[in-house]
C-alpha cells in the first residue's frame, strides 16, 4: 500500500471536502431530519446562513489550525503549538462548542492543556471535534492506518480527554487515509469497513459495535428514523463519526449524493457532513466537488483558496514522509 503514488487531487479533496460539508451543513445545524425534509425537501444547495451562504464554521477553523501545526512541527504533534493555533483561529462567531467556550478560557487563565482537557464535562469531552479537524492527519499517513491513528489519537488528547472522543477521531482519520488509496474501480464497501475494523485498537468496542451497524443499516438508508436512533447524528464522537462514514460507504459512488445525505440525517449536519466530505473527497478528489458549491464557498482569509494552498503544504510534506518512510 505504500508503494501507491500519492494522490495530489485527492489530497486536496480531503480539506475541501471537509470545508464544503462543514458550508453545506450549517444552516440547518440542531435541525432535526424532518424540519429539513419539510422546509427545504433537500439541502443540494448552499443555503442562506447567518454569516452567508458557503461560510464555514469551526470544523473548518480548527481543520486549518491543526494543518498548520502539523506543518510547523514537521508532521509531529506539538501541543502547545496547537493550543496556540486553536486560540488565534477562535472566533466565537464561527459555531465553536460549549466545550470550546470552556477551553479557551481556561486557557486563557494559564490551565496547563492537560488539565484543562480533563476539567471538561466531568473527566474529558467525548464530542466530535477532535474527529471533523482530522483530515490532514489522514493525508500525511494516507494508507499507513496505524500511524494516521496514533496521530490523530495524539492531536485529539490536547482538547478531549475522553477515550471515545480519540477513538472515534483516530478512526476518522483512517477512513480518510484509506480512502486516499482505495481505487474506485473496486471499491467494495464491506471491505473498507473490515480494514477499519481490523486497524482499531480492542479498546475501541464502542466504535467495533457502531461499524458493524454501519454495514448492516445500509439497505435501510431511507429510513432517517433509524438511522438516526442507532448510530446518532448528535455531537458525541461515537453517534457522529460512524454516522459519516455511514453516509459515505452508502453513497460511495457520488460525492455530492453522500454529503446531501449526510445533511438530510439532521443534528451535527456541518460536523457530519464536513467528516462525510473528508472521506469522499479523499476518495473521489477535489474535482468531484459541484461547481456550484465551490463557487459558493466562502474566499477571504482561511478561505477556499487559502485552504487549497494549504492543502498542497500538506500533501508536499506527506510526500517527503512518505519517502524518508518517517515515524509511523
Ligand atoms: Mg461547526
Amino acid at each position: 500500500m505504500m508503494a501507491t503514488p500519492l494522490d495530489r487531487d485527492r489530497c486536496i479533496g480531503a480539506f475541501l471536502g471537509t470545508f464544503v460539508g462543514d458550508a453545506l451543513g450549517m444552516p440547518v445545524e440542531g435541525w432535526t431530519w424532518s424540519r429539513i425534509r419539510r422546509q427545504y425537501g433537500e439541502v443540494r444547495h448552499m443555503v442562506p446562513a447567518r454569516l452567508g451562504a458557503g461560510t464555514y464554521t469551526d470544523d473548518t477553523l480548527l481543520m486549518i489550525a491543526l494543518a498548520e501545526s502539523l506543518l510547523a512541527s514537521e508532521g509531529r504533534v506539538d501541543p502547545e503549538d496547537l493550543v496556540r493555533r486553536f486560540r488565534k483561529v477562535y472566533d466565537p462567531r464561527r459555531g465553536f462548542g460549549a466545550g470550546m467556550h470552556r477551553l479557551v478560557r481556561l486557557w486563557d487563565e494559564g490551565v496547563p492543556w492537560e488539565e484543562a482537557a480533563r476539567r471538561l464535562f466531568d473527566g474529558g469531552s467525548y464530542g466530535n471535534g477532535a474527529a471533523m479537524r482530522v483530515a490532514p492527519v489522514g493525508v500525511l499517513f494516507a494508507g499507513r492506518l496505524a500511524a494516521a491513528y496514533k496521530l490523530a489519537v495524539a492531536q485529539a488528547r490536547v482538547t478531549h480527554a475522553h477515550p471515545l472522543a480519540q477513538q472515534a477521531a483516530g478512526l476518522q482519520a483512517m477512513a480518510v487515509a484509506l480512502a486516499l488509496v482505495t481505487p474506485v474501480s473496486t471499491f467494495d464497501p464491506e471491505d473498507f469497513v473490515a480494514e477499519l475494523e481490523a486497524a482499531l485498537p480492542a479498546s475501541a468496542e464502542t466504535l467495533r459495535r457502531a461499524l458493524m451497524l454501519v454495514l448492516e443499516l445500509r439497505t435501510y438508508w431511507e429510513d432517517r428514523e433509524r438511522v438516526v436512533h442507532k448510530l446518532g447524528n448528535g455531537a458525541a464522537a461515537h453517534r457522529s463519526v460512524p454516522t459519516a462514514l455511514f453516509a459515505f460507504i452508502t453513497f460511495w459512488r457520488s460525492f455530492e449524493e453522500a454529503l446531501v445525505y449526510a445533511v438530510s440525517l439532521g443534528g451535527d449536519t456541518d460536523t457530519i457532513a464536513a467528516m462525510t466530505g473528508a472521506i469522499a473527497g479523499a476518495f473521489h478528489g477535489v474535482r468531484a466537488i459541484p461547481t456550484r458549491w465551490w463557487d459558493a464557498l466562502e474566499n477571504g482569509p482561511r478561505g477556499r483558496d487559502d485552504v487549497v494552498r494549504l492543502a498542497e503544504r500538506v500533501y508536499a510534506l506527506a510526500q517527503q514522509l512518505q519517502a524518508t518512510g518517517a515515524r509511523g
